[in-house]
């Protein structure tokens, strides 16, 4: 998904669960569930080259990143005293995403970067209609919006 849909999952998760050894391994596995969900997302057509990598590159870095730290203030931080744990949630429910930046965008191929970038891949389930493939991020986002 977008992360708009995995950095304020990482954020709910964090927020309502205290202990990180519990919670990272919980927002990572969210992560890999919401990619699971057919969805639209910026790397869109990346592997069908339908889309170039600059294109969503600059998507990513201009639309859906900051637009995931705002909302993530909004739903969390807003009006209340500063709390580090929806941050950490928010970084590590994107992380599986940073760790596959270099593989995409740079051309890194590490073996482990490699390795993860399959089961990525592997797990992802998306959808060129833009329609669907919003529909559940935003059904996420207001769930998220009701029970933080
Ligand atoms: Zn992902």
């Amino acid at each position: 998904m977008l992360s708009i849909a995995h950095g304020p999952t990482g954020a709910l998760i964090a927020s309502k669960i205290p202990n990180p050894f519990i919670s990272i391994p919980l927002i990572l596995a969210s992560h890999f569930l919401e990619d699971r969900v057919p969805h639209w997302d910026v790397g869109q057509g990346l592997t069908s080259r339908r889309k170039s990598k600059k294109a969503a590159f600059l998507q990513e870095l201009f639309f859906d990143f900051p637009l995931s730290i705002l909302l993530v203030y909004l739903f969390f931080q807003a009006g209340r005293p500063f709390d580090w744990r929806p941050w950490l949630g928010w970084f590590f429910g994107l992380l599986p995403d940073f760790l596959e930046f270099p593989y995409l965008f740079l051309e890194y191929r590490s073996p482990f970067i490699k390795k993860f970038a399959a089961f990525h891949t592997w797990m992802h389930r998306s959808t060129p209609n833009r329609f669907w493939g919003l529909l559940p991020q935003f059904l996420v986002l207001l769930v998220i919006l009701l029970v933080r």
